[in-house]
């Protein structure tokens, strides 16, 4: 589903973590929140989750405003950073949960399980337990808990932060390909410059509660709109 974010601001105490933050986000794209650390990244994400409400502002969902939805029934997939899983329950258990405490039956719990297994190639796993993964498997276990049958807007944050480079370029490629099988609208969040240039289809830079830009990454690097973007994205980090 689509998403608008309307004049977005927030303040925390004394301090503004967002200010009058607007973008729009067509159903089926793949967008990057980018910029440096504190800009505010997390804020917009978790707002979008229901996890937050702004001060001002506003959310739209599919084209219907959000901010008195639930956030159970927002029909949202969310990682957050460091990949928490319960470590006391196995892949499988992990990967049920939400439809578990939705007391889905247990017939349509375990094929849908198995479904999402297979989606991030983890067939075979589903009875190990958490400290039995390497980081990539953990990581993809969170992804297919976070993709529920139905979900149709995946919001993810610094969702390859904490995993070394061959296992992060598998988990890029291989949340490419979900996105264009599935159709599923996909938000991540990343500090990372190449990481957003190289896997989105449009780019959002972000700093100190602003939007600096929004475009393709062909737009951002062509054209930055301002000198913290050229400068941003110009370095390598
Ligand atoms: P980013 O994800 O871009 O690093 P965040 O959205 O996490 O940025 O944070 C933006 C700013 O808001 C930071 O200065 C952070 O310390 C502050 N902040 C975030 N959440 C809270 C909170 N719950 N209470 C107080 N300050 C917060
Ligand atoms: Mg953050």
């Amino acid at each position: 589903m689509g998403i608008v974010v309307r004049g977005l601001t927030k303040q925390f105490g004394a301090t503004r973590v967002l200010d009058r933050v607007s973008f729009e986000i067509r159903r089926g794209e793949l967008v990057a929140l980018l910029g440096p650390s504190g800009g505010g990244k997390s804020t917009v994400l978790r707002i979008i989750a229901g996890l937050e409400i702004p001060d001002v502002g506003e959310v739209l969902l599919g084209g219907r405003v959000a901010t008195h939805t639930r956030v159970q029934d927002r029909n949202i997939g969310f990682v957050f950073q460091g990949y928490a899983l319960f470590r006391h329950l196995t892949v499988r258990e992990n990967i049920a949960f939400g439809l578990t405490i939705r007391k889905r039956p247990r017939t349509e719990i375990t094929r849908a399980v198995d479904e999402l297994l297979t989606l991030v190639q983890l067939e075979g796993l589903g009875e190990r337990y958490p400290n039995e993964l390497s980081g990539g498997q953990r990581q993809r276990v969170a992804l297919a808990r976070a993709l529920a049958p139905g979900t149709s807007l995946l919001l993810l944050d610094e969702p390859f932060g904490a995993l070394d480079a061959k296992v992060r370029l598998d988990l890029r490629a291989w949340l490419r390909r979900l996105h264009k099988e599935r159709e599923i609208t996909g938000v991540f969040v990343t500090h990372d410059q190449e990481e957003a240039m190289t896997l989105a289809d449009r780019v959002i830079v972000m700093n100190k509660g602003r939007v600096e830009q929004i475009g393709t990454p062909e737009e951002i690097y062509d054209r930055p709109a301002t000198e913290f973007v050229a400068t941003f994205v110009g370095s390598t980090n």
